[in-house]
């Protein structure tokens, strides 16, 4: 229970005023008008003191304890005596009213000070947020928009040499990675086309040459058969001969051009069997090295195949025309009188690989690329005044090719030509 201080004498007051003192407060303790304690660090912190008004001060029965109420709060003091002795007592705040007022007045413009600041800095957070959020906006969208905009008018305006570099991990970047897929495709696309214009366009230039030439042998010898140049029967069989020649080869050319065009344009059929290249190339050797020992090539055959078979689908017709293109070839482009052609059957992870490695004038490194272009023919072998249009490889490519395979140039191997097939294993 508790109740209101009565009457106390002087010295309990003083003994009151120590005990809030030992609180941690500064006293000035007026009683009856009088001064009648004041603590000594009073003048001191005068300019540090808390102020506060008090409120209350009860007696808490039970505790026999003040208690004082005071705009700081609650805080208890020491014990009391006979309360009934207390005349009065009061805890005058330590500072003038007028200060107090003032330091009211600094206070409140201190927090009016506080509030304005915190609105400010909320203003300041909104407006700061909203200008990141906006950065981000025209970062995160609109500059890679306009990245692809400009992109895609270079596109338009034929320039595919270019690269949009776009290396942030957004939704963005899968529109840009399939962007420059498009315009590496559209590049490919374009160079394939640039390369096939140019092909054809020496396709056309080889073909012209390749029958002009023997057409003005032909109108040659004709023109001499008429104007009676060629006096003699003998002389007009020689000349006879000669045009009868030039046609079979004229027509070796043209079939040989109507079977690249048919490859070319994919309108050969092929019937694919199952073949051990093993077996294969066995019967190839047995048929054929007489032969070609006789015209001065020695052929031989290795199969490094642990299995000692080794299974791909063949066209047995198309197939033929590859080895022996690559036989001829290596026949028509030795350098010794007695050349060499070594074939070696082996296992390349799910493929069979056959290489065609012989000693002859091999080419040059420049013109790895070259030798399956059609009509392309190395300077070298047109001096040479070997037979042949170019043709051979491209035909070779493309059969190889139709059976999945493909067909390489060692270019590291130097005393001759080694080609390399491969098809897949069955
Ligand atoms: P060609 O009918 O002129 O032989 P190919 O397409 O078969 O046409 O070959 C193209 C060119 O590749 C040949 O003209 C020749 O210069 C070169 N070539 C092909 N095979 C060989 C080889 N075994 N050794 C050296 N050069 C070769």
């Amino acid at each position: 229970m508790e109740k209101a201080i009565g009457d106390r004498k002087y010295e309990e007051a003083v003994e009151i005023s120590k005990a809030i003192e030992d609180e941690g407060y500064f006293i000035n303790l007026v009683l009856d008008d009088k001064v009648v304690y004041i603590s000594d660090e009073y003048e001191v912190n005068l300019k540090d003191i808390i102020v506060y008004d008090v409120d209350e001060i009860v007696i808490d029965e039970p505790l026999e304890t003040y208690i004082i109420r005071s705009n700081l709060g609650e805080f208890n003091s020491i014990k009391l005596g006979d309360e009934s002795s207390i005349s009065s007592i009061r805890i005058d705040p330590i500072i003038s009213i007028e200060e107090q007022n003032n330091l009211f007045k600094e206070d409140r413009q201190f927090t009016m000070k506080l509030i304005l600041m915190v609105l400010l800095a909320i203003i300041g957070s909104v407006v700061l947020t909203t200008s990141l959020a906006t950065y981000i906006t025209v970062g995160s969208i609109i500059k890679p928009l306009e990245l692809l905009q400009t992109g895609t008018n270079k596109i338009m305006a034929g320039d595919l040499n270019f690269s949009l570099n776009y290396d942030k991990d957004d939704a963005f970047g899968e529109v840009f990675s399939d962007f420059e897929n498009m315009r590496k495709k559209l590049l490919d696309l374009r160079d394939h086309q640039v390369k096939y214009n140019e092909n054809r366009k020496e396709l056309i230039a080889g073909i012209t040459h390749d029958l002009n030439t023997p057409l003005t042998s032909i109108r040659g010898y004709t023109s001499g058969l008429l104007d009676g140049i060629a006096k003699t029967e003998e002389k007009q069989v020689y000349y006879l001969e000669k045009i009868n020649s030039i046609s079979t080869e004229m027509s070796g050319l043209v079939n040989e051009l109507l079977d690249y065009s048919m490859l070319d344009i994919d309108s050969v059929n092929f019937n694919f069997v199952k073949t051990d290249l093993v077996e294969y190339f066995k019967d190839c050797i047995l048929e054929l090295e007489k032969e070609y020992d006789e015209k001065g090539m020695k052929i031989e055959f290795y199969a490094e195949i642990p299995d000692k078979v080794a299974y791909s689908y063949i066209d047995l017709i198309h197939f033929r025309r590859v080895v022996l293109n690559i036989f001829n070839n290596s026949l028509k482009y030795k350098e010794k009188d007695l050349g060499h052609l070594l074939i070696t059957l082996y296992e390349k992870n799910n493929f069979y690989s056959i290489s065609f490695k012989d000693d002859g004038i091999g080419i040059t490194r420049d013109e790895v690329k070259k030798i399956f272009e059609v009509f392309y023919r190395l300077d070298k072998s047109r001096n040479k005044e070997i037979g042949g249009y170019g043709l051979g490889l491209a035909i070779v490519k493309n059969i190889v090719s139709a059976h999945s395979g493909y067909i390489e140039i060692n270019k590291d191997y130097n005393e001759g030509l080694e080609l390399i097939l491969t098809l897949p294993k069955v």
